[in-house]
């Protein structure tokens, strides 16, 4: 959970005082620190994760008689997301060592009516983007980026979001850093980013930015937009929560390295953070032998009161058997050893 504190109550109490809760002065500055960190040319700010992804697929002109390839193993939001455009998912199966999609079944997955691939990076684990940029590239797909659990993650020394055409961030309050509701749209491409812009704002020729720098408010639509705009207070909250990214990550590696010292020698399959990436570990999720084993686990953890999340039901043969196996285990970033151990000491009484 993100920590909330003196700076987000100092920020938000400032852009009240400043008496205009719709200058987008707020909203320029979180953008533009937002696209520094990820290091890609424009960030967008948007209502919610969803509405980011959304907007990303209406950018790229997705709709009816589209196909979208999409991981089975997923929150629902970017399913949504592909039904409101009217296109179709096509569902995916994922790896079990990272919880993302397999690229190696991707070829199977393609039909003439293919647009784009919306990969999302399960509990904040890189999907293998080198595998999946190049298929892309190969078959003239588009890449949505799905980085709602994913910010601060990298692959190969790059961010995530920094590879698709288009990346989608979330700011929910269960995220690595919250706006209460929020979310980003990320992108290199300027076109793109003028029809998010745009859109988010009703289908104003120009975005809401860009018409209060020109003082001249356009009421003419070229087509169907929403509003789906973030707000100052929310974005000035946010500016603060970046500034801790650093430190919510260190915080966070502290409880997994703990876990993973405690957990290795047990028969349990835990996370492998590979060469060159480097994890959030947003979600700490492990697989045990199986699902009968796993029960069990749960069932001492509701008798001792500790905290657990079972995983994303869905169908396809890895998902399914992640489903039935695995379990996110209690991973604030305020755990100390000692409550680490007695999780552990709770997995050890069942294995
Ligand atoms: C949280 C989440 C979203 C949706 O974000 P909201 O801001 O709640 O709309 C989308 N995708 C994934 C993978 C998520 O975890």
């Amino acid at each position: 959970m993100p920590k909330i504190g003196e700076e987000e109550e100092k920020a938000a109490v400032e852009c009240i005082r400043s008496r205009n809760l719709a200058s987008y002065e707020y909203i320029v500055k979180f953008q533009e620190d937002f696209k520094k960190y990820i290091g890609s040319e424009y960030a967008l700010a948007v209502s919610s994760g969803t509405a980011a992804l959304h907007l990303a697929l209406r950018a790229l002109d997705i709709k009816e008689g589209n196909e979208v390839v999409v991981p089975s193993f997923n929150f629902v939001a970017a399913v949504n997301a592909i039904k409101y455009v009217n296109a179709k998912p096509v569902f995916i199966d994922i790896r079990k060592e990272d919880f993302c999609l397999n690229p190696d079944l991707l070829e199977k997955c393609l039909t003439p009516k293919t647009k784009a691939i919306l990969l999302t990076h399960m509990f904040g684990n890189p999907c293998d983007m080198d595998k999946i940029m190049a298929f892309a590239k190969q078959h003239n797909l588009y890449v949505i980026e799905d980085c709602a659990e994913s910010l601060g993650s990298e692959y190969n020394g790059k961010k995530l979001g920094a590879f698709g055409d288009i990346s989608c961030f979330s700011f929910y309050g269960n995220k690595y850093i919250t706006t209460g509701e929020g979310g980003m749209c990320v992108t290199n491409n300027e076109e793109f980013k003028k029809k998010i812009d745009s859109l988010r704002a009703q289908g104003k020729k120009e975005g809401r930015a860009e018409r209060d720098r020109i003082g001249k408010p356009h009421f003419f639509h070229d087509f169907l937009g929403y509003n789906y705009r973030m707000t100052d207070l929310q974005a000035a909250v946010g500016i603060a929560q970046l500034k801790k990214m650093n430190k919510f990550i260190h915080d966070k590696r502290r409880v997994i390295n703990v876990y993973n010292e405690l957990l290795k020698d047990l028969d349990v399959e835990l996370m492998k953070e590979h060469d060159g990436m480097r994890y959030n570990f947003w979600m700490y999720a492990v697989l045990f032998k199986n699902k009968e084993v796993r029960d069990r686990v749960v069932a001492n953890f509701k008798k001792y009161e500790i905290p657990y999340r079972e995983m994303f039901p869905v169908e396809l043969p890895v998902t399914e058997d992640v489903f039935n196996r695995g379990l996110i285990l209690p991973d604030s970033q305020e755990m100390n050893e000692e409550e680490i151990a007695f999780v552990v000491e709770k997995i050890k009484e069942v294995l």
